[in-house]
C-alpha cells in the first residue's frame, strides 16, 4: 500500500511517527500551516514557521524516506487578531516557493468577519499564484460553516475543481461533491470520523475526488490512521486500485495542480533501518539530502 497522507501535522510529532509511517507505506505528506495551540503575537513568529516547514521539517521528512510539502496560509482561528493578519503581505512570496502546493489552511473558525475578509483575500492569492486551496471547517456548526465556506468559494470565482474542503463528515459530504469541489475527511481516534465510517461512505460516493487524511497534530492523533483505512476499505471489498486511488492518486492528482510535488522515492533510504542523523544545510537546497 503505497500511502499519501495530504493533511499531516508532522512539526508536532516525532521521529517514531516518521519511521511508523514508513513502514505502513507512507511516502510523500503535505503538511498544511496552522494554529500552534500558543497564539502568535507577530509576523516574524509565522515566517519562522513557514521557514520552518519549507526548510527543516522538509529536510527531517526526506531523512526518513518520506517526500515532504506544505500549504502556505494565515489559518482562520487567527485571523481574528490584529498581529496577525499583518501576515498576508507576506503570504504570496512564499506561495512561490519550493514545496508549497497549496494555499492552506483557510476558512472558517467562528465564522466572524474578519475571517471573512482573510479567507476571501486568500482565496484571492491563490487564483494569483495558481495554486490549489485547502480549506478548513469549523468544529462548531459544522453544517452551516461548510454551506457558508462553498458559498465564499463561489463568489471568489475560483476553479472549485482546485478546492479541497476538509474535515468533513456524513453531515456535509455531500454539500461539497455537489459544489464540485474535493471531499476531504480526517480520520480521528475518537471524533472527526472513524475508519469505519469512512468506508461507508466511500461505498456510498465512491472514490472520486475523495481524499483520507490523519490530520495528525498535537491533539489525541493517529498517522498511522490513513493505513487503517486502507485496510478496512480491503477488509470491506474494496480492490487494491480503489485503496491506491483513495491514499495516493487522489491527493496526488489535487495537490500535482500546483506543479510543485515531488514524488521520486528519497535515494539511499532502507526500510526498517535506522537512519544516522545528517546535518541540516540551510533552508532552501534540501533535495537528495544526505540520509
Ligand atoms: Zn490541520
Amino acid at each position: 500500500m503505497r500511502i499519501f497522507d495530504p493533511h499531516v501535522h508532522m512539526t508536532s510529532r516525532t521521529t517514531d511517527d516518521y519511521e511508523r509511517m514508513y513502514a505502513a507505506g507512507v511516502r510523500a505528506v503535505v503538511e498544511p500551516a496552522f494554529w500552534l495551540g500558543q497564539p502568535r503575537t507577530g509576523v516574524s513568529s509565522f515566517t519562522d514557521y513557514f521557514d520552518s516547514l519549507l526548510g527543516w521539517e522538509r529536510f527531517r521528512a526526506e531523512q526518513f524516506g518520506i517526500r515532504h510539502h506544505a500549504t502556505i496560509a494565515l489559518n482562520p482561528k487567527e485571523a481574528n487578531d490584529p498581529r496577525c493578519r499583518e501576515v498576508l503581505a507576506e503570504v504570496p512570496r512564499y506561495l512561490l516557493k519550493d514545496g508549497v502546493v497549496a494555499v492552506g489552511e483557510i476558512g472558517y473558525d467562528s465564522m466572524t468577519p474578519a475571517e471573512d475578509e482573510v479567507f476571501a483575500a486568500q482565496l484571492q492569492m491563490a487564483r494569483e499564484a495558481g495554486l490549489p486551496v485547502l480549506v478548513h471547517t469549523p468544529h462548531r456548526d459544522k453544517l452551516n460553516g461548510t454551506r457558508r465556506t462553498l458559498d465564499v468559494v463561489r463568489e471568489s470565482g475560483i476553479d472549485p475543481a482546485r478546492v479541497l474542503v476538509d474535515h468533513l463528515n456524513e453531515t456535509t459530504v455531500a454539500m461539497v461533491r455537489d459544489a464540485g469541489a474535493w471531499a476531504g475527511f480526517s480520520i480521528y481516534p475518537d471524533t472527526k470520523m472513524d475508519p469505519h465510517r469512512m468506508v461507508a461512505l466511500l461505498d456510498e460516493y465512491g472514490t472520486e475526488r475523495m481524499i483520507v487524511n490523519s490530520a495528525a497534530d498535537w491533539g489525541r492523533s493517529d498517522p498511522l490512521l490513513t493505513a487503517r483505512t486502507g485496510a478496512e476499505m480491503l477488509a470491506a471489498g474494496f480492490t487494491e486500485h480503489d485503496v491506491d486511488r483513495v491514499l495516493w492518486r487522489n491527493p496526488v492528482t489535487f495537490y500535482g495542480a500546483s506543479g510543485h510535488l515531488v514524488l521520486e522515492p528519497v535515494p539511499g533510504v532502507v526500510a526498517g533501518e535506522v537512519p544516522a542523523p545528517a546535518e541540516f544545510e540551510g533552508s532552501s537546497v534540501l533535495r537528495g539530502a544526505r540520509v
